[in-house]
């Protein structure tokens, strides 16, 4: 019953330094946020134990009648959060996620259409030596190279063309909402099914601020970590027709036992999502990202070379086109990250740059909205970000602003030690 820092001293190490290093920056990854302590609890509890092959009252396992009652709650739940008919909230990850919803819906060697990787899409939505990529034969839509959006006619083109078996839309990198009732129209059309992944932009989705994927999508995938903040897993949202072969993807087809802790933290996170505190936090996300968007497109950012694709944003994220900029993606990452903001580099549509320098930086607002930021917080941020983005920036003036956002709004009051209780 020893405590971590007494039986592994170089991993408590870890937990501690990471801890700190999350609380001294500012965490801008569009797809991270900050798990609330009660899902950190239900996360690190004796849940972990348990064996419970199978569903709720289906188990192959005795012992089952509590975690029973945890994933009985987060599928109650997450039906109503999003107005799903059937929900399975036991794949490990979104990837996963991906995986048994391909499973059910087609069989191998059949046609996808989803979004071009390099123009914002997903690793599991057909790249090459992913699964997807390997099992299914590929097609990919891109964005239009003046207005970098999504052009519905360009997919009808697309799908007429390749006649896949499933459309699938959802994103990565992409800051615009998509007309989802286009792609089913399309789907029908050709005679495929409509998956939605909304990994990204779920936790907009369940405060009503982006248009919901369930009504038009015969499946939608998501996972629970991003906007939703929940614990780091994926989850199914399906119609009922669907809901045996979805079921029977994620298990036996494709998982063993599922992770009992992590279903309870989804629960948790299920509850707060229906909750006023986290719509709030949902519009201060978006008014963050508009915040930056708009500041990024200003004079001396432009001057920098600096602009910021589709001329704005309507999610949590902002893409930043830096391709007439002296910065790459590279360089612009680790500027941002020597005063404190981390972010990620990423790949613009149509990038002349190689894929691991990138001409854009892809920047989030959910784990700041999560900390507690509102509009005069957003605003400094973007300030910070647009001058250290000028040639001659000051590193040290800048630390020091983002220090004092940070001590501002302390994440996990609580010691280390209550946290990973
Ligand atoms: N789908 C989309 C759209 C994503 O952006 C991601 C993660 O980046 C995933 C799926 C995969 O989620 P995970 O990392 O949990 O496997």
């Amino acid at each position: 019953d020893a405590p971590l820092a007494q039986v592994d001293p170089e991993i408590a190490a870890v937990l501690d330094a990471e801890l700190g290093r999350q609380r001294d920056t500012l965490e801008m990854i569009a797809s991270e946020n900050f798990a609330p302590r009660a899902v950190l609890e239900a996360q690190g509890s004796a849940l972990t134990n348990k064996y419970a092959e199978g569903y709720p009252g289906k188990r192959y396992y005795g012992g089952c009648e509590h975690v029973d009652v945890a994933e009985q709650l987060a599928i109650a739940r997450v039906k109503d959060l999003f107005g799903a008919q059937h929900a399975n909230v036991q794949p490990h990850s979104g990837a996963t996620a991906n995986a048994a919803a391909m499973h059910a819906l087609i069989r191998h060697g059949d046609g996808i259409l989803g979004l071009e990787l390099a123009h914002g899409g997903h690793l599991t939505h057909g790249m090459k030596i992913n699964f997807s990529g390997r099992l299914y034969d590929v097609a990919a839509y891109g964005v239009d190279p003046q207005t970098f959006r999504v052009d519905m006619d360009v997919v009808r083109e697309k799908a007429l063309e390749a006649r896949p078996k499933l459309i699938i839309a959802g994103w990565s990198a992409y800051p615009r909402h998509l007309d989802f009732a286009a792609f089913r129209a399309i789907a029908d059309e050709v005679g495929a099914h409509f998956m939605v992944d909304m990994a990204h932009f779920a936790g907009l989705v369940a405060a009503g601020l982006h248009p919901s994927p369930v009504p038009h999508a015969d499946v939608v995938t998501s996972t629970v970590h991003k906007t939703l903040a929940g614990p780091r897993s994926g989850v199914i949202l399906c119609r009922e027709e669907f809901a045996k072969k979805i079921d029977s993807a994620v298990f036996p087809g494709q998982q063993g036992g599922p992770l009992m802790h992590v279903i309870a933290g989804k629960a948790v996170a299920f509850k707060l999502a229906a909750g006023e505190e986290f719509r709030d936090r949902q519009r201060r996300t978006l008014e963050g990202a508009q915040i930056i968007a708009e500041r990024l497109m200003q004079k001396d950012a432009v001057d920098a070379g600096v602009s910021v694709l589709t001329g704005g944003t309507d999610v949590h994220l902002v893409l930043v086109d830096l391709r007439n900029s002296a910065l790459d993606g590279q360089q612009a990452e680790d500027r941002l990250h020597e005063v404190g903001v981390t972010v990620n580099r990423n790949a613009v549509p149509f990038d002349p740059r190689p894929p691991r320098v990138t001409s854009g930086l892809r920047i989030g607002t959910p784990a700041l909205a999560t900390r507690g930021f509102g509009a005069e917080e957003f605003t400094e941020v973007a300030d910070v970000i647009a001058a250290a983005l000028q040639p001659g920036f000051d590193a040290d003036a800048l630390r020091a602003r983002v220090r004092k956002l940070t001590e501002q709004f302390p994440l996990y009051p609580s010691t280390p030690a209550q946290v990973s209780a």
